[in-house]
């Protein structure tokens, strides 16, 4: 060897060097930073008469066409390579799950395994149209009737709902479900939805959307659902409540059961956002709990890519109670072969509609099953397991600086903190995170659950190593001893090193420009 070796800090990585504020007052001439150049917007690039397509022309008859006729498209035109860089560039702007630990808790950001996109891909399957005749595409109808199966054997369900197209897609399509079965009931009267004050915004705002009425659930002192509260508001209006289990405190509902059997005693259905199933996959079968509907994302527990605004895919499980009113299209075998259901006869005759055109998300259906056949059923029940561990190991090595609401007994999946042990040092959640950018780690969720103080939710999902888990311990650890050393002005600018600073995210959200001119 004749490079010297890095100084390993206590973790045994290289020492990061200490941070040099005139660097980061540098300004490059023209926006550059490293070897990234600044980056225009697509519609910036000036030349819109260049196409890097030639296409022959043709006789159109314009008069055919009337009002129709398209003459300018107005789009940028840039070679292949201009336009390969432009997005690799953007891309390297951003995080990715392939680059780092990605903590957001309750997106379970785990690795994407590389065999699923390999099937993916595969011939049979990428290369296929939903307009196909069913006899051409058998195979794939195969997968989805797989894939249904082993998602029935882990939630213990009888029934599946696999169009929906994202976790918010699935709770809409399983209150519609319920929203139909009180009406064939003659209880269409029923119009409040209870959701309790720790659940997903999804939840009320799914709720509202289909027209009903949302009553607010209290919170016991240690972040479960307040049964006593819940009992009392649940009555002859009440349609269904929606629960998330194990919750976004991270916390598994230790009245689940009894929950269940006083909503089903009131006439309600029960609605279980199986969005964390990440953390019982294997472990805890939620027909066994009395669930009525619950979503499972397969871009969370099995491994389907997200985070970049990609498809994701919300098969929604059903109870006998509900089945009969599942949405359209669903697969059948016959000794035949296998058929899509799309017509209003025989049993499908109560289904409440579709979600979508066709039959959902094929590419999300060929990674999930891909994923749950290479683990197999003791390697998924080891994902719940080493998911629960490494959340816990992440509380356990931090719980000393940094303050939890709920420090009694275990996590589920994920570690919350709040942000009391930031009290009296001018550094809040947001300064915290943003400075977490500046040390290679994309935040963790800040401010959510809304009922935990400066709530700072970190999902390390089950594919992370211990390596890779104390490397992410010793920054989280030695930025909070930075703030209560007083080194304000590392959180106050931070993130000082990435390509943008700090964005106006409510105004991005609620205002959005979505046009350039
Ligand atoms: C992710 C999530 C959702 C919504 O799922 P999308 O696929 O983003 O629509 C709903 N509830 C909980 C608890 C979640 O974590």
């Amino acid at each position: 060897m004749t490079q010297d070796s890095p100084k390993m800090n206590s973790v045994g990585r290289p020492s990061a060097p200490e941070i040099n504020v005139e660097a980061t007052l540098f300004k490059s001439l023209l926006g550059g930073k490293g070897l990234l150049q600044s980056e225009k917007l697509i519609f910036e690039k000036d030349d819109y008469s260049r196409t890097g397509v030639d296409f022959a022309d043709i006789a159109i008859d314009a008069s055919d066409l009337e009002g129709l006729l398209r003459s300018d498209l107005s789009l940028p035109g840039l070679t292949e390579p201009e336009a390969m860089r432009h997005y690799v560039r953007l891309s390297q702007k951003n995080h990715a799950i392939d680059l780092a630990l990605y903590p957001l808790g309750s997106c379970t950001m785990k690795h994407n395994p590389r065999l699923n996109e390999k099937m993916a891909r595969v011939a049979g399957l990428g290369d296929i149209h939903p307009l196909q005749p069913v006899s051409t595409v058998q195979g794939a109808l195969a997968l989805m009737d797989t894939l249904s199966h082993w998602l029935k054997v882990l939630t213990g369900m009888p029934a599946v709902a696999i169009t929906p197209k994202a976790g918010a897609h699935g709770e809409l399509c399983g209150l519609l479900a319920i929203k139909a079965a009180h009406e064939a009931k003659g209880q269409g009267h029923r119009r409040t939805v209870l959701v309790p004050t720790s659940a997903h915004g999804t939840n009320p705002a799914t709720a509202a959307f289909v027209g009903y009425t949302v009553e607010e659930v209290a919170q016991t002192a240690d972040g479960r659902v307040d049964v006593a509260d819940l009992a009392s508001k649940l009555g002859p209006d009440v349609a269904a409540i929606m629960v998330t289990n194990p919750n976004t405190c991270g916390l598994f509902e230790r009245d689940i059961v009894e929950i269940a059997r006083l909503t089903h005693e009131a006439g309600a259905y029960f609605y279980c956002d199986g969005a964390n199933f990440n953390a019982i996959v294997g472990r805890v079968r939620p027909g066994d709990l009395g669930v009525d509907a619950m979503h499972i994302n397969l871009h969370k527990t099995f491994s389907t890519p997200h985070g970049g605004g990609g498809p994701g895919a919300g098969p929604v499980v059903l109870s006998e109670a509900l089945a009969p009113f599942a949405p359209k299209p669903w697969v059948v075998s016959h000794d035949s072969g296998f058929d899509l259901v799309e017509h209003d006869e025989g049993v499908s005759a109560q289904n409440f509609g579709r979600m979508c055109a066709f039959h959902g998300q094929m590419g999300m259906f060929i990674r999930a099953l891909t994923y749950m056949l290479s683990h197999g059923s003791d390697g998924l029940r080891q994902v719940a397991e080493d998911a629960v561990l490494n959340a816990n190991y992440i509380k356990a090595s931090l719980q000393d600086l940094m303050s939890v609401p709920f420090p009694e007994g275990p996590c589920m999946h994920e570690a919350l903190f709040n942000d009391h042990w930031l009290e009296g040092t001018d550094v809040t959640t947001l300064d915290f995170a943003k400075a977490m950018i500046d040390e290679g780690f994309h935040p963790m969720t800040m401010y959510f659950p809304l009922v935990v103080h400066g709530a700072m939710l970190i999902e390390p999902t089950e594919t992370e190593s211990k390596d890779e888990l104390d490397g992410f311990i010793a920054v989280l650890r030695a930025l909070a001893q930075a703030a209560k050393a007083g080194d304000v002005a590392r959180f106050k600018g931070a993130p000082y090193l990435a390509p943008a600073k700090r964005l106006d995210e409510t105004r991005a959200a609620r205002a959005p420009r979505l046009s350039y001119t």
